[in-house]
């Protein structure tokens, strides 16, 4: 009954959006590929959107034409020659009295050849470049022309390349397309009632679409080009809105399930408090009220725990944690590295040891007696609390009663990781409550989008008595006074990271030059203790050079990025990172966060080798100027755009068709009101819109 009614509202909207038959040209094999884009009505080809535009209105003289230019040049051909150099090609001299340009041919026909003679009038369009003699179109599209041809009336629109279906065809179609909706206006359904609109985008759908089809000669190109031209805002505004209702109702969706209520008894959790050498922050204890709430509901908790690298993120993982196994359930934590996962291991078995909790561990590397055994004690519900890496989300890894997942540094793991997650814990049809943690500070409007499906806290606040870390950049030719600071810091008794990040492709190579740096130090500074760690070491072997320094038996720590996130050493407070010219903002955030822990004024020494380039320069100063992870996230927004921070596959950024994280962010705050107010008034247009936009290949619906 409920699928009858489905198929007649497919049909009713088929018809409703047109029929594609309905167009000269269009038969059942052109159908079949126009459905594999996803068009099967008339209305969806007016989404399939142009991604420039070509002004081919006006005959441009070739005497103003200048290299680089896009233009249609009309002329007489003055010679044509076949010439033999390095390749063969066929070489037309075309001129219009104002000047002259050369056509360049690499491949022609026969037919070309002799088409192409003295005194035929051509009309072509390509892109002017600085040739042999003057300006050369290669390869122009061309045609011969009489006297009085009209040019185009409307800029040109250029569709992004589908297979099988070339740009005239999609041009007629869509044309044919936009002429027959203009006289029925039936047939292209507006979700969107029109308050939702900021006001200076309220214009109608179709009059929205048609500028960008068929823009007029007078439209301002260069808005239209750069996406500020309101037509295009409009359409970004609705794909925007159809984007965030669709991770809106996956919440919604997910929100449906039910999860064990974890109402907690402080058995766990106030001996816990009592026992840490301080006292939370406010920000902490806001948190964990927001998580404990949370928790105790029946719907599973999805929230994301924000806070800047050394803002304590670790103790509010550890009381969810305790909450839930005060409730007897069981707690999977998850990290994206072997080295984060085991530093959080370090610390939950410290905690909660004394608490009498066990505490296990799941990972690749593990030998496979110990992993079967692991396994064999999760699902028998024998341990409590798994610290572990991806290896936690296999399918052979079965909980006996998962009641909570912590996952930390989210940004590593994909979405569908976090999904994979929820199917673990089908005890009693019941699903997990998720807790999620990063370190890369969101702008707000930002995170809006990118985790509309969660809900956000931030830990605003650092622990006292924290001193920002001082940031010098020093050029590569000063590395010997840096080693004398070194010795200096490490008999003063501070302990010291030495870094040495990726500069070859190669994991390998990596690992070298931090065994070369390493040797180079140890020579350098005799009385010192140098240690080494990097990422092709045993698990073992990391975990005892960690362990010595922690304890203060290894003075300076040369290290890979390995260290990149998590690691804890409150002593550590000085840090130099080699090669500094060649990382990114966040992740120079990150291993600066490794210093600064302590009570101990710390600094760090950016080591760069020059010259330096625009952006490398920028960001070395955003190091030097602000140890606020948010600010830096903001700046490195700017410099590097959302899909670089924060992964394509979390914005969603690489399905967007029309609008752009980053240009279209002043947008968000509008979008997220509109979404809200469409899931309450008008739930049905939210999912159509949702359809058009987001359509089949929403990552959550395809899961
Ligand atoms: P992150 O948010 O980067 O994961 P951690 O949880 O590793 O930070 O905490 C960093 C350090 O700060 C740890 O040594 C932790 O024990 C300590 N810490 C956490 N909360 C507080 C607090 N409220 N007061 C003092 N130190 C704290
Ligand atoms: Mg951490």
């Amino acid at each position: 009954m409920a699928d009858e009614r489905a198929v007649n509202t497919v049909a009713a909207e088929m018809e409703e959006g047109g029929r594609l038959t309905e167009l000269k040209g269009v038969g059942p094999k052109l159908a079949e590929r126009l459905q594999k884009l996803g068009i099967e009505r008339l209305q969806d080809l007016l989404f399939h959107l142009p991604m420039r535009w070509e002004d081919r209105t006006r005959v441009v003289p070739m005497g103003s034409l200048r290299p680089g230019d896009r233009a249609v040049v009309e002329g007489t051909i003055q010679h044509a020659e076949t010439v033999f150099r390095r390749r063969r090609s066929l070489l037309v001299s075309l001129s219009d009295g104002s000047g002259a340009v050369t056509l360049r041919f690499f491949h022609f026909s026969r037919a070309q050849q002799e088409n192409l003679k003295r005194g035929v009038k051509l009309r072509c369009y390509g892109e002017a470049r600085r040739g042999r003699v003057g300006l050369e179109l290669v390869h122009p599209e061309y045609r011969r022309v009489s006297d009085d041809m009209p040019v185009e009336e409307t800029l040109t629109p250029v569709y992004p390349a589908t297979e099988g279906l070339q740009q005239a065809r999609l041009r007629d179609l869509i044309n044919q397309a936009l002429d027959r909706i203009q006289k029925d206006a039936a047939l292209l359904a507006d979700y969107l009632p029109p308050a939702t609109l900021p006001e200076a985008l309220r214009m109608d759908l179709f009059g929205a679409l048609d500028t960008l089809h068929r823009p007029p000669p007078s439209v301002a190109m260069e808005a239209l080009m750069e996406g500020s031209h309101p037509a295009r805002r409009r359409l970004a505004f609705e794909e925007l809105l159809a984007h965030r209702l669709s991770l809106r109702l996956a919440r919604a969706r997910f929100r449906e399930d039910l999860a064990r209520p974890l109402p907690g008894d402080d058995r766990l959790v106030r001996p816990f408090l009592e026992s840490l050498a301080f006292s939370l922050t406010g920000a902490q204890q806001r948190v964990r009220e927001e998580v404990f709430r949370d928790l105790e509901g029946e719907a599973p908790m999805l929230r994301l725990v924000q806070g800047d690298v050394g803002s304590g993120k670790t103790v509010i993982a550890v009381l969810a944690a305790l909450r839930a196994v005060e409730a007897g359930g069981q707690v999977a934590v998850m990290a994206p590295t072997e080295i984060l996962a085991e530093q959080h291991l370090g610390n939950f078995t410290e905690w909660l040891k004394p608490l009498g909790i066990r505490v296990g561990w799941l990972s690749g590397k593990q030998a496979s007696a110990d992993r079967r055994w692991t396994l064999k004690a999760i699902a028998h519900g024998e341990l409590p609390v798994v610290v572990g890496t991806h290896a936690l989300f296999q399918e052979q890894v079965r909980f006996r009663d998962l009641a909570l997942a912590v996952v930390d540094e989210q940004h590593r793991f994909g979405v569908h990781q976090r999904l994979a997650l929820r199917e673990k814990g089908e005890g009693e049809g019941r699903r997990p409550h998720q807790l999620i943690m990063t370190a890369t500070p969101i702008p707000r409007t930002l995170a809006m989008t990118a985790y509309a499906d969660l809900d956000v806290s931030v830990i605003d606040e650092l622990p006292p008595g924290r001193e920002p870390v001082k940031t010098v950049a020093l050029s590569e030719t000063r590395r010997s006074e840096v080693v004398a600071r070194v010795a200096e810091a490490c008999g003063a008794g501070r302990q010291v990271y030495w870094v040495c990040p990726l500069v070859e492709e190669s994991d390998v190579l990596q690992c070298q030059a931090a065994e070369d740096s390493a040797r180079v130090l140890a020579e350098a500074l005799p009385d010192i203790s140098v240690g080494l760690i990097h990422g092709r070491m045993k698990a073992e072997d990391k975990e005892s050079v960690m362990a010595r320094f922690k304890a203060g038996e290894i003075q300076l720590l040369v290290a890979t990025t390995v260290i990149e996130v998590g690691v804890n050493v409150p002593n550590a407070s000085l840090m130099i990172i080699e090669n500094a010219e060649r990382l990114g903002l966040s992740q120079l955030h990150q291993l600066r966060g490794r210093v600064g822990r302590g009570s101990t004024a710390s600094s760090c020494v950016l080591l760069y080798r020059g010259p330096l380039n625009e952006i490398a320069r920028a960001r070395l100063q955003i190091m030097r100027e602000t140890n606020d992870g948010f600010q830096i996230a903001r700046r490195d927004l700017e410099l590097r755009g959302p899909g670089e921070v924060l992964g394509t596959r979390q914005t969603g950024a690489a399905d967007l068709r029309i609008a752009d994280l980053m240009r279209d962010n002043d947008l968000l705050p509008e979008v997220a009101k509109a979404a809200e107010a469409m899931l309450q008034k008008y739930p049905e247009a939210a999912e159509a819109l949702m359809r058009r936009w987001v359509g089949e290949s929403s990552r959550y619906v395809s899961v």
